[in-house]
């Protein structure tokens, strides 16, 4: 059994107060890898940002979680090697499905856990997150729950249609439950192609597919049921225009790949939105950093060539988030 609090962890607590009375959000970045863990880093430093570092059952499998512990452990170090004094940095887990997943993050380190029962019937969904929580909650592990279906893909969470959280369902859930926060669901979704072109308006001046709005209404509805209660969302995305046609100028071959409006972004993280997952843009920014490499020198081979350009693609689009965004920039100094 291993503290968070030994490896210089926070948990969610403070920092969903703070952004919640402070009108930003948090930004909750997947990690898979070095560079991509660095570039988040470099990017909350130079920000002064809070940070939830996230590990997604594929970052498990294709990393192993005992390594991206030991990362988190590694970031918090990097932290301060890179000026910022006291880090903020939560290390959470990302769609755990079952309790003994959640209990051996808990026990190895993770000052987070998810636990997503939003499949099961909201009876079982409350007492499996209750089960968590009660663990958790011993070793001021903070727990975050949905209530909802977020459609998509991510890693292995996938459903083919998502339904909206019923705000009337809310209050007996937080509280039956106890969990610290709640993902709902209201119109954003996992992976880089969150709608389908027939879902969408065409923009006249730029050709581009407009996605339907956030479902704003529900949202409000949901603040008024659990007044200043942290409320998370996921597949947020973007999806950068400029990073999808570089990807495609250089070979790639991605179809009307739409995310979520950063404006739509901007105004939820006003609310009591306080942490929105950000997973796919990093993957489309590296993706694209690499392939231009790949074309421009098609003879170079060294890894830290085309990774190297990935990483610091990473930390300009982390760094954009968190200014332009989420807002979260200085309140960690
Ligand atoms: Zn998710």
């Amino acid at each position: 059994m291993v503290s968070y609090k030994e490896l210089g962890l926070v948990n969610t607590v403070e920092m969903f107060k703070k952004a919640v009375a402070g009108g930003y959000a948090i930004p909750a970045f997947n990690f898979n890898n070095m560079e991509q863990m660095q570039a988040i880093i470099q990017a909350c430093a130079e920000t002064k940002s809070p940070v939830i570092l996230q590990v997604s059952s594929g970052a498990r499998k294709y990393a192993n979680q005992t390594i991206l512990r030991y990362m988190a452990e590694g970031a918090v170090e990097y932290a301060k090697e890179l000026g910022w004094e006291h880090p903020q940095i939560c290390l959470h887990l990302d769609h755990g499905d079952t309790f003994e997943l959640c209990k051996s993050c808990v026990d190895m380190g993770f000052s987070s856990v998810m636990i997503d029962a939003s499949s099961l019937p909201f009876e079982e969904n409350i007492k499996l997150t209750k089960q968590v929580v009660e663990y958790a909650h011993k070793y001021d592990v903070t727990v975050e729950a949905e209530l909802g279906v977020l459609a998509g893909v991510e890693d292995d969470v996938a459903a083919e249609e998502s339904h909206y959280t019923k705000p009337e369902e809310v209050i007996e859930f937080a509280t039956r439950s106890g969990c610290d926060s709640l993902a709902i669901s209201i119109g954003t979704s996992h992976g880089a192609y969150k709608f389908k072109p027939e879902q969408c308006k065409v923009d006249p001046k730029t050709g581009r597919l407009v996605p339907p709005p956030l479902a704003f209404d529900v949202l409000h509805e949901i603040e008024k049921k659990l007044p200043g209660f942290p409320i998370v969302l996921h597949g947020s995305s973007s999806v950068p225009q400029e990073e999808v046609d570089t990807i495609n100028k250089y070979g790639g071959a991605l179809k009307a790949a739409v995310g979520i409006p950063e404006e739509q972004l901007r105004e939820a993280a006003k609310s009591a939105v306080c942490k929105i997952n950000i997973d796919s843009d990093s993957r489309l920014a590296m993706t694209a950093a690499i392939r231009k490499v790949f074309a421009e020198k098609p003879a170079e081979f060294d890894p830290r060539k085309y990774l190297g350009p990935a990483r610091d693609s990473m930390k300009k689009l982390y760094m954009h988030k968190i200014i332009n965004v989420l807002g979260s920039a200085g309140k960690a100094e």
